[in-house]
């Protein structure tokens, strides 16, 4: 059976006109679902009580379960129970311009960057659409306030489960559903190149960022396996029509690892690698994870990297660090209950 949290308005309205109802009740049931927020069909009053026992016996309303909450300054980690036994985390992060979240969008994922404790478990499967909107509906009526900012950066590719985070971006940003403005949204990937020519074409004015982390295909296939299958001058390749089709600015993600990708050579290559895009570069520093050998610059270094970018005429800022004391930052997200 389905579940309700995963259907589009317009899936919905397909499903009403074609049981010989009304196209204007689905509507009705996104309302319910997403302003007024019940958990039952039966509380939705302005539906028969026929339409009411078709779709219970049609959909399933049931909510995944969070199973454990970790809390640090302004960023609190939940871990969630899907229906079959398998976990994923979503992190909160509270800014001064609100409440942000980093959903996850796979059970494991299969990107296998080398730096990355969220890929040690292989993809078992791709996250259904409602399991992802449940991650914030569920962590908002937790919070009891309002979530602005939505970043599809926790476990998982997003961009190798395409449709059902599509669906998830139709049923946040719908005025009637969660309201959330694309402008305030933003998907990460680690650059499959097809996707991001598919993504450039959909007209939900959604943020681009892109885990870049290297400057030349030397680096980043030692450090990426994606680079192989979609090296580096393909990406941006691919990125040069996201940008002509869609007039926006794009995020460069670039992880700072000591010795690997941080020296001035790299500075200036990266420099002259996004010369002309309209773009950003984002520094993280490197949160290190007792599994994986990677040590994160120093924060001198890091600044350093900055200026020569800075320089050069590109636009850069460095990641706000967040969450890795309850092992909620970038990279740090698991999605096996045992290893928490
Ligand atoms: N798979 C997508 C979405 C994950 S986003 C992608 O690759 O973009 C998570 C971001 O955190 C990515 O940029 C990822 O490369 C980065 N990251 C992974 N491990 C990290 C770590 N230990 N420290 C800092 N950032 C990390």
């Amino acid at each position: 059976m389905k579940n309700i949290y995963g259907l589009t308005l317009d899936e919905i309205e397909e499903y009403f006109v074609n049981n010989g109802s009304k196209k204007f009740h689905a509507l009705q049931l996104f309302e319910w679902l997403y302003v007024k927020r019940v958990e039952s069909f039966d509380e939705m009053s302005n539906l028969s009580n026929d339409i009411r026992t078709k779709l219970s016996n049609d959909f399933s309303i049931d909510r995944l379960k969070i199973v454990d909450v970790q809390e640090d300054v302004d960023v609190c980690k939940y871990l969630f129970e899907l229906f079959d036994h398998e976990h994923i985390e979503a992190v909160l992060m509270k800014h001064d311009y609100g409440n942000s979240i980093c959903v996850s969008s796979q059970v494991g994922c299969n990107m296998g960057c080398r730096f990355c404790e969220s890929g040690r478990r292989k993809k078992v499967r791709n996250l259904e659409t409602y399991e992802i909107v449940l991650q914030i509906l569920m962590i908002e009526k937790m919070l009891g306030e309002r979530i602005s900012h939505v970043v599809v950066m926790g476990i998982g590719e997003p961009f190798d489960n395409y449709d059902n985070l599509i669906n998830f971006f139709k049923i946040i940003n719908h005025p009637k559903g969660l309201a959330i403005g694309a402008r305030h949204i933003t998907v990460s990937t680690c650059g499959i190149v097809p996707k991001i020519i598919e993504f450039s074409k959909l007209p939900l004015q959604i943020n681009l960022a892109v885990s870049l982390h290297a400057p030349n295909n030397d680096i980043r296939d030692k450090i990426m396996p994606i680079n192989k299958v979609y090296p580096i001058e393909k990406v941006i390749d691919a990125l040069k029509v996201y940008l002509n089709n869609t007039n926006r600015r794009l995020t460069f993600e670039y992880i700072m690892l000591k010795d690997v990708n941080d020296s001035i050579d790299c500075a200036i290559e990266l420099a002259n690698l996004v010369k002309g895009l309209n773009c950003y570069i984002n520094l993280i520093p490197y949160n290190e994870t007792n599994n994986i050998d990677f040590k994160r610059t120093n924060t001198i270094q890091i600044m350093r990297f900055y200026d020569i970018l800075k320089k050069n005429s590109v636009n850069v800022t460095i990641r706000r660090e967040f969450g890795s004391k309850i092992s909620a930052a970038c990279g740090q997200l698991r999605s096996k209950k045992e290893e928490l």
